[in-house]
């Protein structure tokens, strides 16, 4: 045909989903074309999401951890903080990942075709060539044609239509660009990606203030933790505006004045407020409707999402979608997930092999974190959500208090939260149905509450389950107790 390459796969993005994919197909033995606009693999999560955005979570946490020592007779001057230093930290950081990215496509054979993407037909992308390091297109064109697709194109921030166009307004990418330290920040939207921000600019120096529609900040996580996690970091912020509406946005030569309005009939309407930097953390929309999808007959949502089956398949048989662009939860760890299995039922199908084409993606519970200090992580049904869906619930609830670790950490705020089921045809045996933690280190744990709900755990079998001392991981078996009723030596 007409076509300047071809190949078994192509995948269309080279985020944790694409590359995953690529890398698990290439290691099955098929031929596999990435195409990837920008010059790095890795997308959103390595350039420009998680991966930063912990590197400077961890230096923010190490500097509000020393002045914690003050308690323990140990001082040190005001930090001198350089911009400059820690920009290039972070660049070190993510250039050492994506470096290593294009190690192994390179080891894998991966052929990597650097463009902007956009189906022809169902079995053809073309691929407009792009140059530096943004996403300009060059004018050369290259067609790739191929026996099954991966579509892993994922989303982008969401602007509110009324923000002015300025330096001083930001989404995450220009929040982790790190430009500088404002005075006061308003941090809108108070999800995790917001907080996280947050968190990182207020230890360097900024105030916050920061604005959520709903009634909550962290929705998706317990109220319980959140409780403490908001005690905690109340010393970050001048105003914490819930129920409360964006309206409208003015630049300013003083800075962006932003209007607010109660969301709900009957609220307060906080004064307006002038900020040196305003991040809009309001969500992410899907990039379904950028890649003429149309043209291979790949049926998008009026959102930009596109809808697969468990195997990841689109309406189009030998088409598959994986990550951010197939839904929530937007997750490096379920786009990963979601990768292997598309690549694995591609090669199945390809090569005759029963056991790959069957591969499903079936998890019971996917994690989320908060990298905050301290972290919040959660799996599985909160209590309202099990209340919510008429779920009677044991619980057990762990006060780091009663933590040898976290008093000899000197950071006993935390609380380890277990959710098991209590209806009657559990017999007392209920399975855990979901748990949280709140607290440092709470991201690093929470998969042993994910694994205890994947393989049916009750309270007993974690409970029994012997944790080593004193860490905080004990925490999670003391829960477990705590709900079995076996534990009566914790206040
Ligand atoms: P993406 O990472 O969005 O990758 C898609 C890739 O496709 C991009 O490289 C893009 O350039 C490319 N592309 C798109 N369209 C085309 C086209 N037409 N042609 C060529 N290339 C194209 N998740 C976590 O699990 N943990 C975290 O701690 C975490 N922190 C985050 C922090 C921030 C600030 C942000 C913004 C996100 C964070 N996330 C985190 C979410 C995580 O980044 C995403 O869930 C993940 O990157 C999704 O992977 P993906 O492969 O679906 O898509």
């Amino acid at each position: 045909g007409t076509a300047d390459l071809d190949c078994d796969v192509l995948v269309l993005g080279g985020g944790p989903g694409g590359y995953s994919a690529a890398f698990r197909a290439a290691d099955l033995g098929l031929k596999v074309v990435l195409v990837e606009r920008y010059a790095t693999l890795g997308g959103v999560c390595l350039n420009v999401g998680c991966i930063p955005s912990k590197a400077l979570l961890h230096v923010a946490a190490v500097m509000d951890e020393v002045g914690h020592l003050a308690a323990a007779g140990i001082e040190f001057g005001a930090p001198k903080v350089s911009v400059d230093g820690l920009r290039g930290h972070k660049e070190k950081v993510v250039g050492k990942l994506t470096g290593g990215l294009a190690a192994m496509a390179k080891m894998r054979k991966v052929t990597i075709v650097r463009g902007y993407g956009s189906f022809v037909g169902a079995n053809a992308l073309e691929v407009e060539e792009t140059t530096g390091s943004a996403q300009d297109k060059t004018g050369g064109k290259k067609i790739v044609s191929f026996k099954k697709a991966i579509i892993a194109a994922g989303s982008q921030a969401v602007r509110l239509p009324f923000m002015p166009e300025d330096p001083r307004v930001v989404d995450s990418t220009g929040a982790l660009a790190l430009q500088g330290v404002p005075k006061r920040m308003l941090i809108l939207g108070g999800g995790i990606i917001g907080l996280e921000m947050g968190t990182v600019y207020s230890t360097l120096g900024a105030r916050l203030d920061v604005v959520e529609m709903l009634d909550g900040l962290m929705q998706g996580a317990d109220r319980d933790l959140v409780k403490i996690w908001q005690k905690m970091n109340a010393k970050r912020f001048d105003n914490i505006m819930l129920k409360t509406k964006t309206v409208g946005a003015q630049a300013t030569p003083e800075g962006i004045k932003v209007m607010f309005a109660a969301a709900e009939e009957g609220g307060t309407t906080p004064e307006p407020q002038t900020y040196d930097l305003v991040l809009q953390a309001v969500g992410r929309t899907p990039n379904g409707k950028k890649i003429a999808a149309d043209k291979a007959g790949v049926a998008v949502t009026d959102r930009g999402f596109i809808n697969v089956d468990i195997q990841m398949r689109t309406n189009v048989p030998h088409i598959f979608a994986i990550g951010d662009i197939v839904g929530q939860p937007m997750l490096a760890h379920k786009a990963v997930h979601e990768a292997h299995v598309a690549a694995e039922v591609i090669a199945g199908e390809l090569q005759g092999n029963q056991e790959l084409a069957s591969s499903a993606f079936n998890a019971r519970v996917i994690p989320s974190v908060a990298y905050t200090d301290p972290e919040v992580a959660w799996v599985g049904l909160t209590e309202d959500q099990a209340k919510a869906q008429g779920i009677k619930v044991k619980k057990g609830l762990f006060p780091w208090s009663a933590s040898g670790r976290a008093i000899a950490n000197g950071r006993d705020e935390g609380v380890t939260k277990l959710l098991f089921d209590d209806s009657p045809e559990a017999h007392g045996h209920g399975k855990i149905l979901g748990g949280g933690i709140v607290g440092t280190h709470a991201g690093d744990m929470i998969g042993e509450i994910a694994l205890a709900i994947e393989m049916g755990a009750d309270a007993v079998d974690i409970g029994k389950t012997i944790h080593p001392h004193p860490t905080l991981g004990e925490s999670i078996g003391m829960a477990a107790e705590i709900a079995h009723g076996s534990c009566t030596d914790v206040p």
